[in-house]
């Protein structure tokens, strides 16, 4: 049992079990998130018995770094190993003053499975198949020694690294729940987000949520044909199933959802493809994050130029929808969804 995946009650009714007090649950836990302990031994003020029992009956560290990129615009990348070999990716993505915004956000961006059984055409992570799902204790440990690998107090989360967040919706939640808890990271729902490649019934399920998490959706077309020929999820939930699941949301929520749209060469860039998003993100509020294709090595295709980027995202500004063309960030560290893990698997 790895104490990274509980809840403080869930460790107060473990610790019960072993004849200890409800109070050594918080103790615990301040050793694990506070004070940032590696291990049961460095939590001086416990028994030497009950330090010996803890590390018999629980596991702390769930993930560890193999290597870390950093890229010249200050994205580090973390490939992490588990505890039964697999790797995976986070991504920490500092507020760059001058580059983003000037606030200090610092935003880490989680994985939640081992590869990936999607297939969207554009990305790395699905490209040797899906292994399993990340389990919450795999989820939160990636902040954990994102943290403590960078010294950085972490602000933001984004889940939108490698896998599909609502294919492992219990574990994703959980996790969330964790690195919200006062007694854990205490990062605020509204600075979290989950990103869909579109499953319907996730996104009406986090509808429903308490919790105040934003919703981003990939979308990468505006048309079935277009979207189906990106994205094969397309096929099972298309285009009207999925924006009545966001309108769903939006009203239920009464929030702003985002559209993720990278845009791809003479796939999905033209100006048509423009008016019709402009036209879905007026009807569920969205606004669109516009994202630059990060070509993927041994998957053709390419980036548009940036003035034909402008052009796409001048025809949604002229719609009056909110859209924001993202700065290239990581792309000198192989920061595309699955690459840096990818180019390590092949490697060895
Ligand atoms: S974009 Fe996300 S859902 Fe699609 S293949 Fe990559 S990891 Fe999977």
């Amino acid at each position: 049992m790895n104490i990274k995946g509980l809840y403080l009650e869930e460790l107060a009714k473990q610790l019960a079990l072993l004849g200890e007090p409800a109070y050594r649950a918080e103790q615990l836990l301040q050793w694990v998130y506070v004070k940032q302990a590696e291990s049961f031994e460095q939590m001086s003020n416990l028994s030497a018995a009950l330090r010996a029992k803890l590390a018999e009956e629980f596991t702390l560290n769930a993930v560890s770094e193999v290597t870390t990129r950093h890229a010249t615009d200050t994205t580090e990348k973390f490939l992490f190993q588990l505890n039964d070999g697999s790797l995976i990716e986070t991504v920490l993505i500092p507020a760059t003053p001058g580059l983003t915004s000037t606030d200090d956000r610092q935003t880490v961006c989680v994985s939640t499975q081992v590869g990936c059984a999607f297939g969207c055409k554009f990305c790395a992570s699905g490209l040797d198949g899906f292994k399993r799902n990340l389990s919450a204790a795999e989820i939160v440990d990636q902040v954990w020694q994102t943290q403590k690998l960078t010294k950085e107090k972490v602000n933001n989360i984004v889940v939108m690294g490698m896998g599909e967040p609502f294919a492992n919706y219990e574990n994703v939640l959980r996790a969330l729940r964790i690195l919200n808890a006062p007694w854990a990271f205490g990062i605020g729902a509204r600075k979290m987000t989950v990103s869909t490649v579109g499953i319907v019934t996730g996104i009406r399920r986090l509808a429903e949520e308490p919790m105040q998490i934003r919703l981003a959706v990939s979308l990468h077309g505006a048309t079935d044909d277009v979207r189906g020929k990106i994205m094969p999820i397309n096929r099972k939930f298309p285009m009207n199933e999925l924006v009545a699941a966001c309108e769903y949301y939006a009203a239920t929520k009464g929030k702003m959802l985002t559209f993720e749209y990278i845009l791809i060469k003479d796939v999905n860039d033209m100006i048509e493809q423009a008016h019709k998003l402009a036209a879905m993100a007026r009807r569920v509020h969205a606004k669109v994050n516009l994202i630059p294709h990060n070509p993927v090595e041994g998957l053709g295709w390419q980036r548009p130029d940036r003035d034909r980027c402008k052009v796409f995202q001048h025809v949604l500004r002229q719609a009056a929808i909110s859209a924001t063309l993202r700065i290239d960030k990581g792309a000198d560290i192989a920061a595309a969804c699955g690459q840096l893990r990818l180019q390590c698997e092949r490697a060895t």
